[in-house]
């Protein structure tokens, strides 16, 4: 049995026998998930082929990492090289011009954390890094060379045929195909197996920016979250004294949008006065890029010699820049199924319902807060003036990356989900937790 999965190949040579070639695994795009199951792999000592449809360094969004990739930069061994080319992110700040109030949120304050910060990124110097150490620990990786075609089959080796820069087509026969396309999402789609998320259906628009006032004091490095009544903002400083700025608000309200994308953000910064007064003297130094920020899952990461990871197994709105830890995470996973896999398919098959299970916790956990974002209610406790029931030091520190909590008798989520179910009927009658002034700085 097998199913294919046919991207579309103009223009490309015929095949000749001198390109068919045996992997153990062949990985679909070398983004930091692509990067890190390789090189996991690798050490391993498979024969790994990631093949690269880009050739890098390369613009990519998702600049702000979160603390708990740190130990997965020291597995792959590159923490200083990360350290080098980041910009040190101590926390997060929480800009409210609705309540009127800043809050933030440190990681070396929370007592759930064991790291207490993490980097900003330009993921063009990061995503290469990251594809080169692959490289370095054995992964044989061709950039510029897209996958056009995948045959799964249940038995024996699939197929995979993928297009070069010369135009000539490749034929790989691997073991195993790991699909690490990001939002391209090659196999979801061939598969049919991609499911939209109406109940998180946001779009964004960003850009680079020079002269934007940094914050001072205590929040000087984060990334700040400036929220308005229809998303909200985001502001990472990155090396060189630029900004990077991304608008996410909701369909309606870009459907508000009559004019050109820069007047459009340009209006939406007005509006916003923390972030307006910030950009006062700003400079682009990008065009602005707008992006359909739709969520999506599967019923399904894994099957018969495939696996899901990043992007290209869900995604979820970038409000907790969740992204890469995510797909670095779920990577470090997959790389124990595949081995597992490699050696006793039945090992390998129970390891892949963890695996499904994990990946689904941890995006149960973070959808449920992304729906609730712009209600008051979520707003109010996590800008309130004290911790209600004690929640907010560990969802932060789910939020720092542990996306995939174990059940526990009440683990923070659980937690936050009874205090919210109280809350909301009382916010009906306009009862509201107070936010004072002077907030003790929450701790994340
Ligand atoms: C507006 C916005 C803001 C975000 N902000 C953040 C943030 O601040 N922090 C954060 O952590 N995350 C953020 N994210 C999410 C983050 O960008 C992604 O989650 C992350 O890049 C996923 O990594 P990945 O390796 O799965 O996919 P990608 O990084 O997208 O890598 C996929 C790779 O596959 C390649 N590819 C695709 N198709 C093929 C093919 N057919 N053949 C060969 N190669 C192929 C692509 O060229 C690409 O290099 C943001 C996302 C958006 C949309």
């Amino acid at each position: 049995m097998f199913t294919s999965a046919f991207v579309g190949a103009s223009a490309v040579a015929p095949l000749g026998m001198q390109n068919r070639q045996e992997c153990d695994v062949l990985v679909v795009g070398g983004g930091p998930a692509g990067s890190t199951i390789a090189a996991l792999l690798a050490q391993k000592g498979r024969h790994v082929v990631v093949l690269e449809r880009d050739g890098f360094p390369r613009f990519h969004i998702g600049e702000s990492l979160l603390p708990l990739n740190l130990p997965l930069f020291e597995r792959l061994g590159v923490l200083e090289q990360v350290k080098c080319i980041g910009v040190h992110k101590p926390g997060a700040e929480v800009v409210s011009d609705g309540h009127s109030h800043t809050a933030i949120f440190r990681f070396d304050q929370n007592p759930y954390l064991s790291v207490d910060h993490s980097y900003h990124v330009r993921r063009s110097d990061f995503d290469k890094l990251l594809l080169d150490n692959s490289r370095t620990l054995g992964a044989t990786v061709l950039e510029e060379t897209r996958v056009i075609d995948v045959e799964l089959r249940a038995e024996g080796r699939s197929r995979v045929t993928a297009c070069g820069r010369d135009k000539m087509a490749s034929l790989w026969f691997p073991r195993f195909v790991v699909d690490a396309s990001g939002r391209d999402t090659l196999l979801l789609k061939r598969l049919g197996l991609k499911k939209v998320d109406k109940r998180n259906n946001t779009a964004a628009v960003f850009g680079h920016f020079r002269n934007v006032s940094s914050t001072n004091g205590s929040a000087q490095g984060m990334i700040t979250m400036h929220l308005f009544k229809h998303g909200w903002f985001w502001t990472i400083p990155l090396p060189d004294d630029v900004t990077s700025v991304g608008l996410v608000g909701t369909r309606s309200f870009f459907r508000t949008r009559t004019d050109d994308l820069d007047r459009f953000f340009a209006r939406a910064v007005a509006a916003s006065p923390g972030l307006a007064q910030r950009m006062a003297n700003a400079e682009p130094v990008s065009p602005l890029t707008a992006t359909a920020n739709y969520s999506y899952s599967s019923p399904r990461f894994s099957g018969d010699g495939y696996i899901l990871i990043g992007d290209a197994a869900a995604f979820i709105d970038p409000l907790f820049s969740s992204g890469v830890m995510m797909a670095m995470s779920s990577a470090t996973l997959a790389a124990d199924v595949v081995h597992a896999w490699l050696d006793d398919r039945k090992a390998g098959e129970r390891q892949m319902r963890a695996y499904e299970r994990k990946l689904r916790r941890g995006l149960h956990s973070l959808s449920w807060l992304i729906y609730r974002i712009n209600n008051t209610v979520l707003r109010d406790i996590f800008m309130a003036s004290f911790d209600l029931f004690d929640t907010r030091n560990g969802l932060l520190a789910i939020l720092a990356g542990d996306f995939y909590e174990a059940p526990g008798l009440m683990p923070p989520l659980r937690r936050l989900q009874l205090a919210y179910g109280f809350l909301y009927p009382l916010s009906k009658l306009g009862v509201r937790l107070p936010v004072t002034p002077k907030l003790r700085p929450a701790q994340l």
